[in-house]
């Protein structure tokens, strides 16, 4: 007798992560033979650096093809360790204990989030945010608050904005910066203030800082350097974004050493670890650090040369909201008057800029924000500049 599949209560709220599902959409349409410009997927698309890819091959055929320990081999650890000690004062103390390494930051927010969440809890989420967020913390059975940030500071929040929130349920806090989907960025002040806040409520923050260096205005702020002490935070970070090592799905936590312990625990019986060779050759690009930053310094500087021959078409439209963006590689923008009275409004511009004019973007519901739209330009130059033509025009055409 076959069984009825009735979903688990464990996934009753769950929905697609929608940035994976538009990427596979516009992969599956290009394979189909239709042109599109993909400027949905948060990934780079630069190669990972050679010296870190010959690292890793040499690593595979040296016999790194085994189980490693859960929490990632010891070289790793202690160079992750090394960089946060070297961030600032919090991390002070940093040692490969505090470290858990995991199959990409996003395993790294729910071992996060499963160890310290849990029914009851609320999580403040500022909004709009990554969308895995939200789902993740529903996951671990909590609630996700979101927390609007104002359209006059770039959609951030502020503290009065996450006290106004908070509630005595009130567990965590999740911050981004730079933001994935504005692209804007917390100054070293602002985190402060919200850090502060955190600790003197007794929230754990979770701090994602896997857009960190790709900054327009030098690396972005760490929460490990401005906060007056880190335990009650948990910071996440990993190679995929600034190295450009998306498929090798390596991240990490560095947190107190108990929530450490109990991530690698849960993580045992998850994934175990991740890749033996990804993890060396996150450890060379770790190692290397010399030329790991070339190839960054090379690659942000062509990101910022994609946004900045965006802006200028944005800016022949200057009725269109938009973030201004300083890190990350997206530009997130308000279509609403485009569909009036539409409350999915990015959903229906993003439909009609796919099906019309072959430019694939996510939706703002993704972000709950549903009036706005997603474009990464995490893309080839001519591309991003053909993709925001279109949507510009297609804003224009609908006023
Ligand atoms: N983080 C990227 C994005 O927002 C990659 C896809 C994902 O995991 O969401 O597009």
């Amino acid at each position: 007798m076959s069984p009825v599949f009735v979903p688990s209560s464990n996934i009753a709220l769950l929905r697609e992560s929608a940035t994976i599902a538009v990427s596979q959409r516009a992969k599956a349409l290009k394979a189909a033979g239709r042109q599109v410009i993909d400027l949905g997927a948060g990934e780079p698309d630069f190669d990972t650096p050679a010296f870190i890819r010959d690292a890793a091959t040499a690593a595979l055929n040296a016999g790194a093809t085994r189980y490693t320990a859960t929490e990632g081999i010891l070289p790793l650890r202690e160079a992750i360790a090394a960089q946060a000690r070297a961030m600032g004062p919090a991390g002070a103390d940093v040692e490969a204990l505090d470290v858990v390494v995991s199959n990409g930051s996003k395993q790294s927010i729910f071992n996060a989030c499963t160890v310290l969440f849990g029914p009851g809890d609320e999580v403040l989420v500022p909004t709009p945010s990554w969308t895995s967020y939200y789902e993740i913390v529903q996951l671990a059975r909590a609630e996700p608050v979101e927390v609007r940030g104002a359209r006059e500071r770039d959609l951030k929040v502020t503290r009065a904005d996450l006290e106004a929130a908070a509630t005595p349920k009130t567990r965590g806090l999740m911050l981004n910066s730079p933001c994935n989907p504005t692209g804007a960025v917390y100054t070293a002040a602002e985190l402060r203030d919200l850090l502060d806040l955190a600790h003197e409520r007794g929230w754990w923050v979770l701090s994602d800082e896997i857009y960190r260096r790709i900054c327009y205005s030098g690396d972005a702020a760490s929460a490990l350097q401005v906060a007056a002490a880190r335990d009650n935070l948990v910071v996440i970070d990993g190679v995929a974004k600034a190295y450009a090592m998306t498929g090798w799905r390596v991240g990490w936590t560095v947190a107190p050493r108990a929530v450490s312990k109990a991530m690698g625990a849960f993580q045992s019986h998850a994934t175990f670890h991740t890749a033996a060779a990804s993890q060396h050759g996150a450890l060379e690009a770790l190692r290397q650090s010399e030329r790991s930053d070339a190839e960054i310094a090379r690659m942000v500087a062509e990101y910022k040369a994609r946004r900045d021959a965006a802006l200028a078409i944005f800016a022949t439209e200057p009725t269109l909201p938009l973030v201004r963006p300083d890190g990350a590689f997206y530009f997130y923008f308000d279509v609403s008057a485009a569909f009036p009275g539409d409350p999915d409004a990015g959903t229906s511009f993003a439909k009609r800029l796919l099906e019309d004019h072959g430019v694939a973007m996510v939706p703002g519901a993704a972000f709950r924000t549903p009036d706005w739209i997603r474009a990464s330009y995490a893309a080839p130059q001519a591309e991003v500049v053909e993709g925001i033509s279109r949507a510009v025009s297609l804003w224009r055409s609908l006023q």
